[in-house]
């Protein structure tokens, strides 16, 4: 089939988005002097290479508290987020455990939350992990009728990684503000993405991390509320008392200034940049269906991260399909999961069989995605399902 307009695509392409982002350039830039000549410790109280650097970490805290209407001491820096996470379950869970042992979360959430929720309950708590309805959705009324007086946290995610499910948030925070219940969200996949904003989200605490916004990986943060409840943490981390207490460890400077640029970026161009993404993934989908039988959606039509496509090939094994498409990244299942060969916990957990989960692909678009790239990937695609379903019929004809 011939290529038109494709010629000029550079391979391989890039649509593993909600894996991780590349740099991006002009945050690069941002961070470059603080690897160089200001790589003073933002602790260090007595010279000016420390002032500088804590100045970077300053400015950096203000962007990111911007970004989400939160005040600039109310974030905390991580390695990242499953830190941040860790911090915000564990963190909460421990500190709290004298008003209940009770966590509420949700099966589809990131390993991060899952595994955290796991040692909690091997430290005695209960843990309700709610099923998701047929789209990924958690529900304010899920939620509520788990609450039990025993209950001081919810963690439910903002957006997921693997199809793209945007949950009701502000409904849940309210919910939970009224029993006074705090609530997490995992707003790895979401920042950046949609407009948050703490107080209208009713949110207490809420986990963000650089790489999947074309910052540096190693560097994330968590917000913590500080009034209205001051939220308290059982830190995870012991040492020199960073971060008030919360987190010690030497500030990751240029991870921080990365992710404060990165921060700021993307909440500047969030509203020019997801209505393009969208109707990039949007031409993607309706290509594919329209040249395709047997293509399904994984995840909500249209309360979904407008960067993810996540769909079923009926007949037709990802890993055989990713064979074919070798010059596009794409992922088939979670990519910090991908090591398993177990079929995806989100989409068995939405009710698809083993099978669908594994004929499944996560097309994860992205700020430097093209039409010509989207153009090449829907050919791609369409030669390779072809292909995979002729071979296997033989196959089939032979069984029966
Ligand atoms: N939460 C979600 C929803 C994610 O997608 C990821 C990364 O895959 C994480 C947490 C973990 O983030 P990090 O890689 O910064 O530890």
């Amino acid at each position: 089939m011939p290529l038109a307009g494709n010629r000029d695509v550079k391979l391989p392409i890039y649509l593993d988005n909600h894996a991780t982002t590349p740099l991006d350039p002009r945050v690069l830039e941002e961070m470059l002097p603080y690897l160089t000549q200001h790589f003073g410790n933002a602790a260090s109280k007595s010279h000016s290479f420390g002032w500088r650097a804590e100045a970077a970490v300053t400015e950096a805290r203000e962007r990111i508290a911007e970004a989400i209407g939160a005040r600039a001491k109310e974030i905390v820096f991580t390695s990242g987020a499953t830190e941040s996470d860790d911090l915000a379950v564990l963190g909460a869970a421990r500190a709290y455990r004298e008003k209940g042992d009770h966590v509420i979360t949700s099966e589809i959430e990131h390993p991060a939350v899952l595994d955290s929720c796991r040692a909690l309950e091997a430290e005695g708590f209960r843990v309700t992990y709610l099923a998701p309805d047929a789209q990924g959705i958690t529900s304010a009324a899920a939620v509520e009728a788990a609450l039990t007086e025993r209950t001081t946290l919810v963690s439910i995610m903002a957006a997921n990684n693997e199809i793209g499910t945007l949950n009701p948030i502000a409904a849940i925070g309210q919910l939970c503000k009224a029993r006074g219940v705090l609530l997490h969200t995992d707003a790895v996949q979401a920042f950046g993405k949609i407009p948050l904003d703490v107080n209208a989200l009713g949110v207490d605490l809420l986990s963000i991390t650089a790489h999947k916004l074309y910052g540096p990986k190693g560097a994330g943060c968590l917000y913590v509320r500080g009034t209205n409840p001051r939220v308290r943490l059982a830190p995870i981390f012991h040492g020199g008392g960073h971060e008030r207490g919360l987190r010690s460890g030497t500030l990751n400077v240029p991870g921080i200034v990365g992710l404060g640029a990165a921060a700021r970026l993307a909440a500047a161009e969030l509203a020019s940049e997801q209505p393009r993404v969208r109707a990039l993934r949007d031409h993607l989908f309706s290509s594919l269906t329209s040249r395709l039988q047997g293509v399904t959606l994984n995840g909500h039509p249209t309360e979904r991260l407008a960067a993810n496509l996540n769909v079923c090939f009926a007949g037709v094994g990802s890993d055989a399909m990713m064979m074919q498409i070798r010059d596009i990244a794409v992922s088939s299942g979670s990519a910090c999961t991908s090591a398993a060969i177990e079929p995806s916990h989100v989409l068995q957990a939405i009710g698809l069989d083993s099978e669908s989960a594994h004929s499944s692909i996560r097309f994860g678009l992205g700020r430097f995605t093209t039409r010509e790239e989207i153009d090449y990937t829907i050919d791609s695609v369409v030669r390779a399902v072809a292909k995979l379903r002729a071979e296997r019929r033989p196959f089939e004809i032979a069984a029966e």
